[in-house]
């Protein structure tokens, strides 16, 4: 808030007495003063006054006895950062008065051009802008919700603490929490309510700390914590510690009372020339570790991680040239029709022709190209080959017979918008059929966000391709809740055919996903088959198709070719199976 005018504390630096008792004059004169002043004749006595005092504006005369020009100016300015000055000049030195302008003050006035409303106004108007200038270098830097400090501050602290360390040789440590199940809460309660806790939550996370460490909110309900000069891991551990307790009791929120735990990552540097991106990208991973390992718990970020980080690092930023390079290759596994011996379609399967590592399978990028939106080109590569060499092995086979292309959609491809256009003009420049494409879409997608997913899918079977559930059995979904699903077929996950060996099998949880299959109306293929007598199992519980190591692993389109248009060679594709071409 403006202070009211007469509370507008005002330091006059100026040697001329007879300017400074005119100024003084202007301001109200001494029975009814618009400020209270302080006047010093130079910048010695100026110095002191700031040392010694506050004041909300100085006035201040560009030509003293002891500084020269904007040294004044300069001086002051280091002692006071955040007190606006107005400098006094004389008319022939205007151009100073601008220079000063660059160089911090917020106004001039020329001496003999001014009377008192107008100095009057320039004092109030200084302080305001000041105030405003302050303002919003705090809203730059904090987080408006919970007040404390942003991103930005944190690491600009976490910066000098490093810096700190370089001369007394000590450690800090970074924490990253997270609340467990925020999201939930969230939308469950409605936002105020979120908003509410994450203010709760940042007061006792403040409370629970030293003065001097930096608790900063990330976004969402990530917090970082800077906590400087620790002596070893156990004494982060008992920060840690105090901030889990700090959580414990109930938070009364909306007049109920809630209970929240939260998941810490701890991350020690004790070498100044870490960088504060690096330590927070630690603290993060120790983060997702203590969450994996069963919430409410911290973790220290070791070299096991360090590890995992790095090559993490390395994918990512192989995954980007990949793109250019055109690394990515496409894989092919059979899917044999289980009462014809038929192969009646395949699973297309991408691949990474790494420089130095090799073939790279997807379980080791697809989750990294995920979570940084590479898998957008990636997977529209992988719709475009599939596609086009789908095309080509169904123009060899001419138009009747089965024939399914599938291809892998992940999360991230759904919620783009476009992607139903997308999948038809593809269609469309290939000349694949839309009745021979299926998209395989896993469970677990499909249960995060169902509403979203339902509309898309439903899309996609506008354009004619068929939807279906990959890894079905591991994501829970209801039954009715699979009723109301527009897909296709059931793609039975692998762990559930793992099971059907040996005698006595409980081939419970097979056969009621192949009796829900047939019940809804949809194709239920089973993956992961690697012995005669699961295929044997399947067969005898229903189940058609099915696609596994038994029966071939993922090829080369060349392979497949080969290995299907070979008669006498069918050691691996035991189904004798024929594409027809
Ligand atoms: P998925 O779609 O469930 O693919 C089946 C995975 O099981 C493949 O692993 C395949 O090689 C493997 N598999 C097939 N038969 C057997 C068997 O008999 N025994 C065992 N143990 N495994 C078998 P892969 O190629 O490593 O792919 C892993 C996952 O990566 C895929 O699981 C899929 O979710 C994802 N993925 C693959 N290609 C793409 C793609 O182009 N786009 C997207 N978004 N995801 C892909
Ligand atoms: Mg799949
Ligand atoms: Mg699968």
């Amino acid at each position: 808030m403006m202070r009211a005018g007469s509370d507008l504390r005002v330091l006059l630096v100026e040697d001329s007495r007879a300017d400074a008792h005119l100024v003084r004059l202007m301001l109200g004169g001494a029975d009814n003063p618009a400020c209270v002043m302080t006047y010093v004749s130079t910048l010695a006595d100026a110095r002191s006054a700031l040392r010694n005092h506050s004041f909300d504006c100085i006035l201040l005369d560009l030509t003293l006895p002891d500084a020269d020009r904007l040294e004044g100016l300069e001086q002051v300015r280091a002692l006071a950062p955040s007190v606006p000055v107005v400098v006094l000049t004389g008319h022939d030195d205007e151009q100073l008065a601008l220079t000063a302008l660059h160089e911090g003050a917020q106004d001039y006035l020329i001496k003999g051009q001014v009377d008192g409303a107008l100095l009057l106004r320039a004092i109030r108007y200084s302080v305001e802008r000041q105030r405003a200038e302050l303002e919003l270098a705090f809203q730059s830097t904090h987080d408006l919700l919970t007040g404390l400090p942003n991103r930005m501050l944190f690491i600009d602290r976490l910066g000098l603490g490093l810096a700190r360390m370089r001369r007394k040789p000590s450690m800090l440590a970074v924490m990253f929490l997270d609340i467990d199940g925020f999201k939930f809460i969230n939308d469950s309660l409605g936002h105020d309510t979120g908003d509410d806790l994450l203010r709760a939550v940042a007061v006792r996370i403040r409370e629970a700390l030293r003065p001097g460490d930096t608790v900063a909110r990330f976004g969402g309900d990530e917090f970082t914590i800077l906590s400087e000069e620790i002596g070893d891991a156990s004494e982060a551990i008992r920060i840690a510690d105090r901030l889990r307790a700090t959580l414990q009791p109930p938070f009364a929120l909306d007049g109920q009372e809630f209970f929240i735990t939260a998941s810490i990552g701890i991350v020690l540097a004790a070498d100044p020339d870490d960088r504060p991106e690096d330590l927070l990208r630690d603290a993060d991973a120790a983060m997702y570790q203590a969450k994996d390992r069963g919430k409410a718990r911290y973790e220290l970020f070791d070299e096991v991680m360090r590890v995992r980080v790095a090559r993490r690092i390395e994918t990512e930023s192989g995954l980007h040239r990949a793109i250019e390079n055109d690394e990515f290759t496409l894989l092919y596994q059979p899917e044999i029709d289980l009462t014809t011996g038929r192969v009646v379609g395949v699973e297309a399967l991408v691949s990474w022709q790494h420089a130095s590592r090799g073939l790279v399978g997807p379980s080791e990028f697809i989750p990294v190209a995920e979570e940084t939106g590479l898998i957008v080109p990636i997977g529209s590569w992988v719709l475009e080959e599939a596609c086009r060499q789908g095309a080509a092995w169904r123009s060899r086979m001419g138009p009747a017979g089965p024939f399914m292309m599938s291809v892998n959609l992940s999360a991230r491809q759904l919620l783009q918008p476009g992607l139903a256009a997308f999948v038809q003009s593809t269609l469309e420049s290939t000349g694949l059929a839309p009745s021979d494409l299926v998209l395989e879409v896993t469970e677990t997608v499909l249960i995060d966000d169902a509403d979203h997913a339902t509309k898309v899918l439903d899309e996609l079977r506008a354009v004619g391709v068929r939807v279906s559930i990959d890894d079905f059995g591991t994501g829970y979904a209801s039954l009715t809740y699979l009723r109301r699903l527009p897909v296709d077929i059931l793609k039975v996950d692998q762990t559930f055919v793992r099971g059907l060996v040996g005698e006595g099998v409980d081939a419970g949880i097979v056969q009621t996903i192949v009796e829900l299959g047939v019940r809804l109306g949809l194709t239920v293929i089973a993956e992961g088959v690697e012995h005669e007598i699961q295929a044997e199992w399947l067969k005898k519980l229903g189940c058609r198709i099915a696609q596994g190591f038994y029966f071939s692993v993922p090829v080369t389109s060349a392979e497949l070719e080969e290995k299907l248009l070979a008669p006498g060679d069918v050691s691996e594709v035991q189904s004798q199976g024929r594409l027809g071409f």
